[in-house]
């Protein structure tokens, strides 16, 4: 494949994202555990709300999502299925622009949010300000941003994406012969990319957790396990893509490990995956990818410290006081909403990533 790009040497540069420690929360005992569960549960019943969660929160929450009639789910895939929702409220748990995202395409619905602080680096790292500064010097390019980027980026895009329909949304857009803008990854853009040929200047940004997955490491584990395939998330760094037999977004991986015939596998993305993983594929053994290399300090280890922010605990509050909403100011929500649908009208009319809930 080609890589073609107009490299500009005006990139911003982005400040340092300051990074949350991993919460502790309270251990339970088995009996606390369960009737902090039927207390959620009755309460979702009474505000006639639904619980979407990501892949990569706690396995406490994704089982429960699934038992109330809920989603476990890559972000598009949530993003869809709140929108086809009878319920009142949507209560997301994941991070700030997923809860964002349900708003913008529910903005009837009431949508909390278990910790409203839970952000992404790479949201963090594209300031709104700062990006339309950016794509105004380029008039002539098509702007795609990923789907980890706030309201008020989206609303000053052409096109928004997951990591499962990046790749077929840019090469048709470079079949028509756009030039892309592409924020805020930096990885998963230079991925897309040498993938299409497509011409791409990229946003500096990117994921703190699939940063710190270390080549040399992963070599390492590959040799003293050679017959397991390695599953990488394109926001990895370029060294670790090259190391894959499989790459793609959330589903695309729990896809492999349940339809691949390897016994092992090395998982390069956050860990919490690895309970829908093990939960379809019981018999797969997993193994996380290496995140301490030489030098390396490992703030993230594999486990989004945001995404931590996800518990029963303030699951339970929020939903006890319906706090936590998530509001948009209508004016974003009215141009943040275009390159959204676009995105899902994009995916039904190819027939991508169309699923059953809670399955991957
Ligand atoms: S894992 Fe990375 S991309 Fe996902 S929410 Fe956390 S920081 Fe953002």
């Amino acid at each position: 494949m080609t890589e073609s790009s107009t490299n500009p040497t005006d990139l911003p540069i982005l400040k340092e994202v300051s990074i949350p420690p991993h919460p502790i929360w309270p251990k339970l005992e088995s009996a606390e555990k369960e009737e902090l569960i039927l207390r959620i549960k009755k309460l979702l019943k009474e505000r006639n709300a639904v619980l979407v969660a990501h892949y990569y929160t706690h396995e406490d929450l994704q089982a429960l999502a699934e038992e109330t009639g809920g989603c476990v789910a890559d972000s598009l895939e949530m993003a869809r299925f709140g929108a086809a929702q009878q319920a009142e409220t949507l209560v997301v748990a994941g991070v700030r622009f997923m809860g964002e995202t349900s708003k913008i395409l529910n903005p009837e619905k009431k949508v909390l949010m278990p910790d409203l602080g839970a952000t992404c680096s790479l949201d963090e790292g594209c300031e709104a300000g700062e990006f339309r500064d950016f794509i105004a010097k380029y008039p002539d390019h098509t702007v795609v941003v990923y789907a980890n980027t706030s309201a008020e980026v989206k609303a000053a895009s052409d096109w928004v994406v997951t990591s499962g329909i990046a790749l077929s949304i840019v090469k048709d857009l470079a079949a028509k012969g756009e030039k892309i803008l592409w924020a805020p990854d930096k990885h998963l853009g230079r991925y897309v990319q040498k993938a299409t040929g497509a011409d791409m200047i990229l946003w500096p940004g990117s994921c703190i957790v699939h940063e710190e997955f270390k080549s040399v490491a992963l070599e390492r584990v590959r040799k003293l396990h050679p017959e397991a395939a390695i599953l990488v998330h394109p926001e990895s760094p370029e060294n670790i893509i090259e190391q894959a037999d499989v790459v793609g977004s959330t589903t695309a991986l729990i896809k492999a490990v349940t339809t691949m015939e390897n016994k092992e596998f090395i998982v390069a993305t956050d860990k919490g995956i690895f309970y829908k993983m093990q939960q379809l594929a019981p018999d797969k053994i997993l193994i996380e990818a290496p995140t301490i290399g030489q030098g390396a300090t490992c703030q993230a280890c594999a486990e989004c410290p945001w995404m931590g922010m996800n518990s029963l605990h303030n699951l339970a509050e929020i939903l006890e006081d319906e706090s936590n909403e998530i509001h948009i100011d209508p004016a974003i929500r009215e141009k943040a909403v275009i390159p959204i649908q676009r995105m899902l009208d994009f995916a039904k009319e190819h027939n991508i990533g169309m699923k059953k809930k809670g399955n991957a």
